[in-house]
């Protein structure tokens, strides 16, 4: 762990196995941080914010900073990938364009570093009144393991341009990446002040809990689940502590009748079996109408046939391991409950015959709006298929899901297309192309996918406090 400057272990030296999950070997062992750790960090990250070498810096000059972190990751960029994906299973090509995304994103906001602007506001009487924009404080950033850098990445770069003190706790079974970027970030000498970015490991029931309730804190970052988003969020509660959370997602392609089949096909394969479907904004629901449904069902098995399942580092292999036999064996439970309310397996469906937590890239058609695979998240390569004959009913259908993240329209009518676009329920829409974001735009879930804004412009507003200043002349 990286706190208070120093490269550490637990305070009483606990740790915890790190395992490459096609493989089941344990490839390291990192830090189970304590109570105790927490405090060190938030104590350092405090120190560090109020010594003003990174709040009160010239913004231009973070900005540059923030630049020579992204060329560090470019350089980093295949190391880092190896790392990653012998932890998460995920292949390295996924895993290369992942954190070239990061640098990318670090990129982005070292040139918004000095654009953080307040305003002045016509008030009456012989008087100035303007808007301060400061940093927000003491930043935690609770990342899960599926994008285990760079979606770290993507809420400490906002922070670190907005001023802010950044404590990172990475999940318990992916910490590497994590680690190995801020040693990079070190060696490469970028410029970072002590303590203004500390890497915390450990579970989230304890560290992340620890950090999301303490006093300490002035802002909470989480990606993670429902369930974790409600216990980070009650638990900042206590201190008022505001929270960004970027949740589930159950994404559905609305493809209409003069769609582009074989185009759409191979972007639905993308959006479910990238990364093992293992995505917030996986595309697990295809709401396909009925006069070109077998046409594009077949299209999509046909192109099932291009994603070779097997250990991310090997050539070849589109489809890595998932994170854990654990989590495998969980999607396949969900997986059967879900047949068990209906619908039928047309490919795919089974855990690999080999060592290691591989599974087969799925599609079950017939899914009824009832059923499981069409209203959970099941986080794993499982294609759900449901028909429909109105535009109307593909409506409700995208609606009816708890959660709100990313849908596709596939459509070559205009106004059809921008009409979905208005109607569907999702921070984020996707017409002809899926999925896609970009660190310009704003990647944001409505209902249960999440409270806040990550990417663009918008994120910085989490990062910095408005202060209304009134002079009377
Ligand atoms: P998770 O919720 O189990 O864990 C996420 C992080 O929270 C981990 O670091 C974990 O250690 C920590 N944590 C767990 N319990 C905690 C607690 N009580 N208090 C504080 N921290 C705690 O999620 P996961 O299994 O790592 O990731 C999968 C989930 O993340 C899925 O639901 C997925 O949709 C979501 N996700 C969302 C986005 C998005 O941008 N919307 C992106 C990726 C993943």
């Amino acid at each position: 762990m990286l706190i208070a400057g120093e490269w550490c272990d637990a305070e009483d030296g606990a740790t915890a196995d790190i395992l490459n999950p096609a493989t089941g070997e344990v490839i390291a062992k990192t830090p189970k941080a304590t109570i105790g750790d927490v405090e060190k960090c938030v104590l350092a990250s405090r120190a560090a914010l109020q010594s003003k070498d990174w709040a009160a810096m010239d913004p231009a000059q973070r900005g540059r900073i923030l630049q020579k972190m992204a060329a560090a990751t470019y350089a980093n960029a295949k190391s880092l990938a190896a790392l990653e994906s012998s932890n998460n299973g995920k292949t390295f090509r996924e895993a290369l364009s992942e954190i070239r995304y990061g640098a990318w994103t670090l990129e982005y906001f070292a040139g918004l570093s000095d654009k953080i602007e307040g305003s002045t506001i016509p008030v009456p009487g012989n008087r100035l009144n303007y808007t301060l924009r400061q940093p927000l404080g003491v930043t935690a950033h609770i990342v899960p393991w599926n994008f285990p850098l760079q979606l770290a990445i993507r809420s400490i770069a906002p922070a670190l341009a907005a001023g802010c003190t950044v404590i990172a706790k990475p999940a318990s079974w992916t910490p590497l990446s994590l680690i190995a970027w801020a040693k990079a970030m070190q060696d490469s000498e970028v410029g970072l002040p002590a303590d203004v970015l500390q890497v915390i490991t450990g579970s989230g029931g304890l560290i992340g809990d620890a950090l999301a309730g303490h006093a300490g804190v002035d802002g909470v970052v989480l990606t993670g689940g429902v369930p974790t988003g409600q216990a980070v969020m009650a638990k900042a509660s206590e201190n008022l502590t505001p929270v960004t959370l970027e949740l589930g997602g159950k994404g559905a392609n609305i493809v209409f009748s003069d769609a582009n089949l074989r185009h759409c096909a191979k972007a639905i394969c993308f959006g479910i079996f990238m990364n093992a479907g293992q995505m917030c904004w996986a595309g697990s629901r295809l709401i396909v109408h009925e006069d070109v449904h077998d046409e594009l069902v077949d299209a999509v098995v046909a192109e099932v046939s291009k994603w070779p399942v097997g250990p991310g580092m090997e050539e070849g292999v589109r489809m890595g391991s998932m994170v854990h036999t654990s989590h495998r064996d969980d999607v396949l439970n969900m997986l059967s409950k879900g047949l068990e309310q209906g619908g039928e397996v047309v490919c795919g469906g089974n855990a690999l015959d080999r060592e290691g937590a591989f599974m087969e890239a799925t599609v079950v058609t017939g899914v009824s709006s009832d059923n499981l695979l069409f209203q959970e998240e099941l986080f794993g390569p499982v294609l759900a298929v449901t028909k429909f004959s109105e535009d109307a009913e593909a409506l409700a259908l995208a609606n009816d899901t708890p959660f709100g993240l990313l849908n596709g329209i596939w459509t070559n009518n205009l106004s059809r297309a921008h009409r979905f676009a208005r109607d569907v329920e999702s921070g984020m829409v996707s017409i002809n192309e899926y999925p896609i974001t970009f660190p310009q735009t704003a990647f944001t879930g409505w209902k249960k996918s999440g409270i806040g804004i990550e990417q663009s412009k918008d994120a910085l507003n989490f990062y910095t406090k408005v202060k209304n200043v009134n002079v009377k002349l």
